[in-house]
């Protein structure tokens, strides 16, 4: 997954940076609005984190110009402050997103993998983990060339799972994610819903990919 930073505050830019490369994000850097533009058109990224105030050519005009030429990349917009005005004119102009400074870089994760997983269903990229592959458009999963039959909230819970593989997720991630309602009334139905899972993903398969991580919630891995 490629993203491409336009911040031209260099510090905030390498914080950003950093933190993304350690959640195994390709990260470009740009120092301002021209030089952004022509990178985001360049076309081969996931996600733009994008500032509002930048030299040469601002933040809205970058991001107008980008959606002016059809280019969908989904697109965090960075402002310096929380104004409702600065935030509905980033809206308007086509951001998906918008993160005011200072922000903790646990929040800013949480938009980009959010972000991201909206840019890959709307691709209708096929989601892949081991020999499971997932097709977001008919909600089909197959584990090599046995195709799985899922309920709809069956492959939301294996989707998440899937983006997400290698995190352990608690109940409450998973209720955050997958679930609408009050997470607390929910903690047995999600038990409920992996051990449904388990039957039909692991169930004859020799590697088992849903694991238990006591005490903590659930893990997808190999092994
Ligand atoms: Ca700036």
């Amino acid at each position: 997954m490629k993203i491409l930073i336009v911040e031209d505050e260099k510090k905030v830019a390498s914080f950003i940076k950093r933190g993304l490369e350690d959640d195994s994000y390709q990260v470009t850097l740009s120092y301002d609005g021209v030089d952004g533009l022509r990178k985001a058109t360049s076309g081969d990224f996931d996600l733009i984190i994008l500032d509002c105030v930048l030299p040469k050519k601002d933040g809205l005009s970058v991001l107008g110009e980008l959606r002016a030429t059809g280019n969908h990349i989904p697109v965090l917009v960075l402002t310096a402050k929380s104004e409702t005005a600065d935030i509905v004119t980033g809206l308007d102009a086509g951001a998906d997103d918008y993160l005011a400074k200072p922000f903790a870089f646990a929040e800013l994760q949480a938009r980009v993998r959010a972000l991201i997983r909206r840019g890959e269903q709307d691709r209708g990229a096929e989601i892949r983990f081991a020999d499971l592959r997932l097709d977001p458009v008919n909600h089909k999963v197959w584990r090599g060339k046995t195709e799985i039959i899922l309920t709809a909230k069956e492959y939301n819970l294996l989707a998440y799972m899937v983006r997400n593989a290698g995190n352990v997720l608690s109940r409450a991630n998973i209720a955050d994610n997958c679930w609408e309602y009050p997470f607390e009334t929910f903690t047995n139905i999600i038990d409920v819903y992996i051990n449904y899972l388990r039957k039909k993903v692991d169930g004859d398969f020799p590697t088992k990919l849903i694991h238990t991580v006591r005490g903590k919630g659930y893990i997808l891995k190999e092994g």
